[in-house]
């Protein structure tokens, strides 16, 4: 039994998890005088995420937080090329919108901010379970590593635990926002920097086209959702690979296999310096995203780009508009959904809706194997253009003749083509959908409008 709730609250909001979405939404609290609490069940924030993230330049003005600095900064590549998985074909992507970060030294970053001007962190505390009194969330269960368990109360709790949604998805059914996720929507990445010989020549990286200081991403070597990127820097005498499988086509074994085979190839490459793996949400984010005192940013509300799996910019960008909602609900002492739901609504009507819009398209090409792809890039059907699109997560220009003119260029490609094609429309419709997301709640309207266009 939750003792005496209603005037007895320890914080005004509890963020349970210090990841990106919670780091951010941390630092925006901080000034606002909110008594915030920081639950992260590792035991410093970023201990677990480990890895650079390539990250749209955009969303730090976008969510409102300072860029990272120097320590937090990666190397970038001089050259940056999109190939086919035979790596017989290169696309040179021009001016990247995305800068390289180390995810886990910029999260510390902004976690040490948020501290300073008051934020209260709690480290090797797991967030179990919600509270909920009277139809309500109204603070988190934690325990700690030598299994104590404390209940602590707040007027807000937001989930910011990742693809676990560990708080979220134990909330009530009739609050629509516990929505599970399926192995097909997973995809496994591993993103690992390790150490090269020292006196390496440029002229001994053997295994060409990986020549120094490019960056080469083969696109489709486990079928459509894959990816195997590599950047070496002889300089500083390091390799970088990415790669990413979905989880229903060998997820983390095949993510291992595949940087096996890579490293196979070069003799000289060493020990792992940084790096690390996870699995990540690529479905369109969660319909309902706030209950009675609660929200859900982040992976937690499966908020990454479908398309890519890149979640750090969606969390940052929703942490900025659930900080308004937060302040709003705080100020008039009124924690409910409909208070909330500003924040399920902006979301959706904006960044949701791309998301949205590259799920669609995800689902209706991602059966397309690797000779049809390596086509795609090679006829340029997938371009530079297409890329630059992708990377800066906007809806592609898809109107009829845009089509009609990649139909001409495909030629042979007419079935896969017309298969994008008609993806790129459903797409629309889903995109479209999610713009109309309801700007208030209303469970009618909001039933109406799920059952609109099934996405
Ligand atoms: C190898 C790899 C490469 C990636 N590359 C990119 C990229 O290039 N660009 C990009 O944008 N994205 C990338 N991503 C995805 C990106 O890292 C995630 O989308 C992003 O971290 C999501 O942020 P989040 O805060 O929602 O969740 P998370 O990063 O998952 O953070 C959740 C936090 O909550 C903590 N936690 C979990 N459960 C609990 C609990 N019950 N109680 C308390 N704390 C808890 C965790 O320890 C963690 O600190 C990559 C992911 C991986 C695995």
């Amino acid at each position: 039994m939750v003792r005496e709730l209603c005037n007895e609250r320890d914080f005004d909001l509890i963020i349970a998890g210090a990841g990106p979405a919670g780091a951010a939404l941390a630092y925006k609290m901080a000034s606002t005088g909110a008594r915030t609490l920081l639950l992260e069940k590792a035991d410093f924030p970023g201990q677990t995420r480990p890895w650079v993230v390539d990250v749209e330049e955009s969303c730090f003005s976008r969510g409102n937080i300072p860029p990272p600095e120097k320590d937090s900064l990666w190397k970038k590549a001089s050259r940056h090329f999109l190939s086919t998985s035979d790596l017989t074909t290169m696309t040179e992507i021009g001016e990247s919108p995305l800068i390289s970060i180390k995810n886990d030294s910029y999260i510390r970053e902004i976690v040490s901010r948020a501290k300073r001007r008051g934020v209260k962190l709690l480290c090797g505390r797991e967030a179990i379970s919600p509270l909920i009194h009277k139809d309500s969330v109204v603070g988190v269960e934690v325990v700690d590593s030598n299994g104590n368990k404390e209940k602590i109360l707040a007027k807000i709790v937001a989930d910011c635990t990742g693809i676990s949604a560990a708080i979220r998805s134990q909330t009530p059914d009739h609050w629509k926002m516990n929505e599970s996720i399926e192995l097909k929507d997973i995809v496994y990445a591993k993103r690992e920097t390790r150490r090269i010989q020292k006196d390496l020549d440029a002229e001994e990286v053997p295994c060409l086209p990986y020549a120094p200081g490019v960056r080469i991403d083969r696109s489709g070597v486990r079928g459509a959702y894959s990816i195997e990127s590599v950047f070496i820097d002889i300089e500083e005498s390091f390799i970088d690979i990415l790669v990413g499988v979905k989880a229903d086509r060998g997820g983390r074994s095949a993510c291992s296999e595949l940087i096996e085979n890579i490293i196979q190839k070069m003799p000289y490459v060493g020990e792992v310096i940084y790096g690390g793996e996870a699995p990540i949400p690529i479905r369109n984010p969660i319909e309902c995203p706030v209950g009675n005192g609660i929200l859900s940013l982040g992976d937690s509300a499966f908020q990454a780009v479908p398309m890519h799996g890149s979640g750090f910019a969606s969390a940052v960008i929703a942490a900025e508009i659930a900080s308004r909602s937060i302040i709003q609900a705080i100020e008039s002492k009124r924690y409910t959904r409909q208070v909330l739901w500003k924040y399920a609504s902006e979301f959706n009507r904006g960044r949701g809706a791309i998301l949205t819009y590259y799920d669609v398209l995800r689902k209706n090409v991602e059966s397309m194997n690797a000779y049809e792809i390596d086509k795609m890039i090679r006829s340029r059907i997938i371009s530079e253009e297409e890329t630059l699109t992708g990377l800066s997560v906007r809806p592609f220009p898809a109107s009829p003749l845009y089509i009609a003119k990649k139909i001409v260029r495909g030629g042979a490609l007419f079935r896969p083509l017309l298969r994008f094609g008609i993806a790129g429309g459903l797409a629309r419709m889903a995109y479209r959908k999610y713009r109309k997301y309801p700007d208030s709640y209303n469970h009618e309207a909001f039933e109406k409008w799920k059952k609109s266009f099934p996405v």
